[in-house]
This record gives C-alpha cells, sequence and structure tokens, in this order.
C-alpha cells in the first residue's frame, strides 16, 4: 500500500495539529531545554496518545500500524516524538502482562490524560546493554517491595506520573538463566520524588528530558509487580517488537522531513546562476536519500503488517529498526550538505532535526545490538556474547 494511503484519516489529523506547532515552537523547545507540554497535552486531548489502548479501558483500540503512523507524521511535519511516544510501547507491557486489576486502575486514567505513563526505566550507568546485569534491587518485605539502585537515561521521568521498572528480584547465580530473576513494576512515582526517589536531569545534545533516577529504599506495593515475579525480563522482551516499529515510523517521518526539506532548497537556491539541485552532484544524492527511505518504509510496513495480524514481527522488526535509522541519518546528511552554510543556522531546523535524528542509532537499541539479533536469530550464526 502507499504510504499517503495508508491510514489517510489519521495523517490528516495528526497534519492539522501539527500545523498548530510550528517551527518556532520546537525552537523555543529546543533552545529553553523546554519539554513539549503543550504539543503533548494537544495530543492526548485529541485521543491520539491513547490510540493503542483497548476501548474497553478508554482508548481507540487502534492496531500498531496506527500509531507508527501518528509518530511518522509528528517527526514529518518538522516536530518530534520523544517526548510522548513511550506511552504507546509501555503500556503494552499493562496490557499483555498486567492483572484485570491494573489494567481498570490505570488504563483508562491513561487513556484520559488524567495519568502519565511516559518514564520506562531499563538501562543502568554499569550495565548498558547487557540488560540481564543489572544491579537495581527490590526485595519483598512482606508488604512492599524495597527498590535500591539506579537507572540512567530513564526519559522523560520528571513530566511522568508512573515509571515501567525493571528491577533484580532474585540475585544472578541463583536462577537458571542470567534473564531471570528480574521483575517489572509498575511505579506511582508521584509521592516519592525528593524522598526514597531522586531525578538528576542529564543535558544532552537534542532537547529529550532525560534524567538519571536513583533509589534508596524506594517502595512500591506488592500489587504494582507486573505479571509473575522473576519473569520480567520475557515482559519487557515482548514490547521490544512494537517499540522497534514505533522508533522506525518516527525515523521514516525524520527521512521523510529531510528530503523534501533539502528539495525544495535544492529547486531555490540559486549560486552561480541556476538552481543548485540543477547540479546532480546535489541532486542525486537526494534522490539516493528517497530511494532509502522508500526501501526502508516498506521494512517498516512490513513489520507492522506482521506485529497486528498476531505474527512473530521479530526479525522485521529489527529490519525496520535498522533500515529506517540508517535512512533517516542518510537524509538528515544529505540535507544538511544541501543547505550549505545554512544547515548549521537554527532558524532553518535542520542542525536541530539532525542533532535529533542522530540518536535512533544508539536508543533504544544501538545498531551493533540489532546486527547481533540478525546474525544470530536470522542467520543462525555464532552467539557473541
Ligand atoms: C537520549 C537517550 C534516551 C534514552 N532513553 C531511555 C529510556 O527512556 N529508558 C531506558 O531504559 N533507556 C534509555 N536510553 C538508553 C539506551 O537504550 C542505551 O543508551 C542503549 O541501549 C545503548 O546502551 P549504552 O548507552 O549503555 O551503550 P553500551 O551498551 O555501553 O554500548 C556502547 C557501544 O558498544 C557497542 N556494543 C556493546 N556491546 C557490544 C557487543 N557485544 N557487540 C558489538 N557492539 C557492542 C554498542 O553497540 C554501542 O555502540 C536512552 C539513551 C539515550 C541516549
Amino acid at each position: 500500500m502507499n504510504s499517503s494511503e495508508d491510514h489517510r484519516d489519521i495523517r490528516d489529523g495528526i497534519a492539522k495539529l501539527c500545523a498548530e506547532f510550528g517551527s518556532k515552537y520546537w525552537q523555543e523547545c529546543d533552545q529553553g531545554s523546554n519539554y513539549p507540554k503543550d504539543f503533548v497535552n494537544a495530543l492526548t486531548k485529541e485521543g491520539f496518545l491513547a490510540s493503542l489502548i483497548p476501548e474497553k479501558y478508554g482508548g481507540s483500540g487502534l492496531r500498531l500500524s496506527a500509531g507508527a503512523v501518528i509518530l511518522e507524521e509528528i517527526h514529518k511535519s518538522g516536530g518530534n516524538a520523544g517526548a510522548c511516544h513511550a506511552q504507546m510501547y509501555t503500556m503494552g507491557t499493562i496490557l499483555r502482562h498486567g492483572s484485570e486489576e491494573q489494567k481498570l486502575k490505570y488504563l483508562p486514567k491513561i487513556a484520559s490524560g488524567e495519568l502519565r505513563l511516559q518514564a520506562f526505566g531499563v538501562t543502568e550507568p554499569s550495565s548498558g546493554s547487557d540488560t540481564s546485569s543489572l544491579k537495581t534491587t527490590a526485595k519483598f518485605d512482606g508488604k512492599n517491595f524495597i527498590i535500591n539502585g539506579q537507572k540512567v537515561w530513564t526519559s522523560r521521568a520528571e513530566h511522568s506520573d508512573l515509571l515501567l521498572l525493571l528491577a533484580r528480584t532474585t540475585p544472578l547465580g541463583k536462577t537458571k538463566k542470567r534473564t531471570e530473576g528480574l521483575s517489572v513494576f509498575l511505579v506511582d512515582i508521584r509521592g516519592l520524588i525528593g524522598k526514597s526517589l531522586t531525578i538528576k536531569p542529564i543535558k544532552t545534545m537534542m532537547n529529550h528530558a532525560t534524567t538519571e533516577l536513583f533509589f534508596k529504599d524506594m517502595p512500591v506495593p506488592k500489587e504494582n509487580l507486573v505479571g509473575t515475579i522473576d519473569l520480567g525480563f520475557k515482559y519487557i522482551l515482548s514490547g521490544m517488537n512494537a517499540e522497534r516499529i514505533l522508533i522506525a515510523a518516527e525515523c521514516i517521518g525524520d527521512a521523510k522531513w529531510f528530503i523534501e526539506k533539502a528539495r525544495l532548497y535544492a529547486k531555490e537556491r540559486e549560486v552561480f546562476n541556476r538552481p543548485i539541485g540543477k547540479n546532480q552532484g546535489v541532486q542525486f544524492p537526494i534522490a539516493k536519500a528517497y530511494s532509502k527511505m522508500r526501501a526502508a518504509e516498506l521494512m517498516l510496513r512490513e513489520a507492522a503488517n506482521l506485529f497486528d495480524q498476531g505474527k512473530n514481527p521479530g526479525e522485521a522488526a529489527n529490519l525496520a529498526k535498522l533500515l529506517c535509522s540508517e535512512a533517516s541519518w542518510e537524509a538528515a546528511e544529505v540535507c544538511m550538505q544541501t543547505f550549505g552554510g545554512f544547515g548549521f543556522a537554527q532558524e532553518y531546523d535542520v542542525e536541530r532535526k539532525y542533532r535529533e535524528a542522530r540518536l535512533y542509532q544508539v536508543a533504544p537499541i544501538s545498531t551493533n545490538l540489532i546486527l547481533s539479533y540478525i546474525a544470530e536469530h536470522v542467520l543462525d550464526l555464532p552467539r557473541s556474547y
């Protein structure tokens, strides 16, 4: 299906909403390191952030491909969904593995915007990509799980009411597999900040509201354990295909933005009495970036369709994340080069989007780890770590 036909009504709705938040809005957020609160509120009010929550719990019950289109269009408009995208994949963990009580208690409030589930605490400073070696512990005292440890790169924690947290409940060495002994908690952080939870912002090369978290005897009621104790790693993994597909969609949106920006500038900018786009040295890289974007987009649609059909999208989701992040980065490079010196001026947004687009080859999973997945799980090559 042609991407422009796909979910036309959603694309139009998002384009209309994003038109209210133009270049100046994103520049001000970026330069002031401000969270795009009005934008997130508008998306919530229109129900877009509840699109994947089933109707039974107050959402619109749409499929993942619809969520992907929402994020793609935000990025295609020049905006950035990093301020709120996590809600779309973190709530999947509650939906698939949470108890009915948890779903009834939290999902309708997340759908209405009364509660924000934007924070996802997995990465730690010493474990990095090796999630199973994380050190944050959760010990049950008969009433609560008591959390001690530290997370890094927990984005949006200052703008969230709830945190989906992965912590070790059984020490390494006492489990059969390294990936066992980890548990997922849905933590209501509102009353904990400044007491047992300290949040420290991390300044980054783009505006991403990311933080470090420090837990000192942080109590989490036992009813906030998601699913079965010690099986949390499996639950987090089950959400990763959705996360990769949604992030790939943001990359495709970015790639489309860069290509369109470069195309228009190449037609309009005249040097040596001719539009720069008349030079094949300028137009070919744009044409190449477009071709790579379209190929990556096909993989994205395949991954989203497999997910929606309930089939295993592991290979396609990983390939989509890899190819789309590479396509967006190639388009970013081409756009920057097409703009010449003006690419560096803040007013054109190219430098901002360029900084933002670079993230996706590192987070939420870095390119090497995707390649490693493909080598081991698709090509049956020996495991390297
Ligand atoms: C802005 C930002 C926001 C983020 N938001 C969140 C969030 O909300 N929640 C969260 O939990 N995490 C978040 N992350 C963390 C992100 O998921 C990690 O940065 C990412 O998974 C990579 O981990 P790392 O930075 O520890 O790199 P490392 O694991 O230290 O790896 C460093 C480099 O070595 C390579 N490498 C490591 N091991 C191997 C290997 N065996 N083979 C080949 N190459 C290898 C990696 O590919 C990478 O290039 C965020 C990160 C950033 C930068």
